[in-house]
């Protein structure tokens, strides 16, 4: 029984089984997609009989779900479709839908060290969301997608979601329109030296305002262009883009640092990084230091290999700055082989701050700590007067965020920029 679960049914066995299920008269029914998460990690990390056990567990505590009259098949790596006749009323599939997640969570637990991921559901239900058993599956697909992108642990069929599905397609087209014609533009947000209180550099950001969809978040672009394959391009245009407008700024009499943004898995490409050291020899300018932020996240996979090519970017003069330290996976075991040059202080831990002291003595420590091993900090995210009173207490070298100023379209941050040419105009 367990080893014809684990076997992959075709989509077309689902399908009949499904028809089989829709004869006429029959009762109303709710198909479950079920990911339980990426055991092809622990695959490659573990072995083909770890992986196999963990599967075997899955399918083993889906089973024990299942009641007599329920369909269990396994019809992709990680995906399983449960068939649950009577079952269609929203009370009804919401308690089905937890019980799973509980049972399924239970596996997890057996086995945290392996299996880090979490259980996601696409329910489609007949015969309210469709008569035919090839749509049916896909709606629940689409419910399926929609409950990873939202991190729901379920999510059910809705018009909507098929609707949404359609703009994000549009999007995703016009994106890749935009990105093949350059149409992306960069805002910058300085930031400011916490001792001469002048500015020492700024952040490039990306901003996108499609004619169709109106400003798009540069999440929501980063995230689009990794699924069509679109980061390579996209990271060289960013980084073309800032060095060449950098070399615009007007001179303040001191050296401004330039920092973009490089997305987590981009670190993975060696291909991108060779680009960038690349686009750095070319365009790159005594007068800017070339910094790369990268967040946490990018670093606990894989770190050796990871280090080592952060080494590589540091060897052609670029630094590289730990983006948004302490929002995710802060693990300070790195601080010792990081070859990172900069620390940047989630705006989490600045804005809680004021109000509670773990947030404090935690800003301290990290403060504190970064400087033992080198690392200038910049606090992100600073809004308040009091806010930078505490950093200057604490040594934190420099800030950024609304307090100063917001990112500003490329003119804007040079007239901006401009106003600081005198140094009589220092920041009271
Ligand atoms: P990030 O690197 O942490 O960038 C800082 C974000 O915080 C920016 O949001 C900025 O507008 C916002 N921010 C700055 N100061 C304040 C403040 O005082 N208060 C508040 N509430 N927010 C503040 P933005 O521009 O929406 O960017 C969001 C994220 O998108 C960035 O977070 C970064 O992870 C990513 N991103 C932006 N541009 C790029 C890019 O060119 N490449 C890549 N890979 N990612 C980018
Ligand atoms: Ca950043
Ligand atoms: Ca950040």
């Amino acid at each position: 029984m367990q080893a014809r679960q684990l076997n992959k049914t075709d989509s077309l066995a689902l399908e009949q089984e499904i028809e089989r299920l829709m004869e006429p008269g029959a009762e109303p029914f709710s198909l479950f997609m079920v990911d339980v998460g990426d055991t092809g990690k622990v695959f490659v990390k573990s072995g083909p009989a770890a992986s196999r056990r963990i599967l075997l567990n899955i399918a083993e505590s889906l089973q024990a779900f299942c009641r007599a009259q329920d369909r269990l098949c396994r019809i992709g790596d990680d995906i399983f479709c449960i068939l649950l006749p009577g079952v269609h009323q929203t009370g009804h599939i919401i308690l089905a839908a937890e019980k799973i997640i509980r049972l399924q969570s239970d596996v997890v637990e057996k086995f945290d060290a392996l299996l880090h991921s979490m259980v996601r559901i696409g329910i489609a239900s007949f015969p309210q969301d469709g008569d035919d058993s090839a749509g049916l599956i896909h709606k629940a697909g689409i419910a399926l997608d929609s409950a990873r992108k939202t991190h729901s642990p379920y999510v059910s069929y809705s018009p909507a979601l098929s609707q949404s599905m359609m703009d994000q397609w549009h999007l995703k087209e016009d994106l890749a329109d935009a990105i093949a014609d350059k149409a992306l533009e960069l805002h910058y947000q300085p930031k400011f030296d916490m001792v001469s209180r002048r500015p020492c550099g700024a952040e490039a950001l990306l901003r996108w305002s499609s004619p169709k969809h109106g400003p798009v978040s540069p999440e929501i672009i980063v995230s689009l262009a990794s699924e069509m394959g679109l980061m390579h391009d996209l990271t060289g245009f960013v980084f073309t883009t800032a060095l060449l407008q950098a070399a615009e700024w007007p001179g303040i009499g001191k050296r401004m640092g330039l920092s973009v943004n490089l997305e987590a898995t981009s670190l993975q490409q060696q291909e991108t990084l060779n680009m960038i050291t690349k686009i750095f020899s070319i365009w790159g300018n005594n007068e800017r230091d070339l910094t790369v932020e990268i967040t946490e996240g990018a670093l606990v996979v894989d770190s050796d290999s990871n280090f080592e090519r952060l080494r590589n970017l540091r060897a052609a003069g670029i630094g590289i700055s730990i983006d948004d330290f302490g929002r995710g996976y802060s693990s300070l075991s790195y601080f010792r082989t990081i070859p990172a040059t900069e620390l940047k202080i989630d705006r989490s831990f600045v804005a809680k701050m004021l109000d509670s002291d773990r947030d404090f003595h935690l800003v301290e420590a990290i403060i504190w700590l970064a400087h033992r091993f080198g690392l200038t900090v910049v606090a992100e995210g600073v809004q308040k007067t009091a806010e930078i009173k505490l950093l200057t207490q604490m040594k934190c070298d420099a800030f950024q965020g609304f307090y100063f100023s917001k990112p500003l379209p490329h003119d804007d941050f040079c007239g901006w920029l401009a106003r600081y040419r005198t140094p009589a105009t220092i920041m009271s």
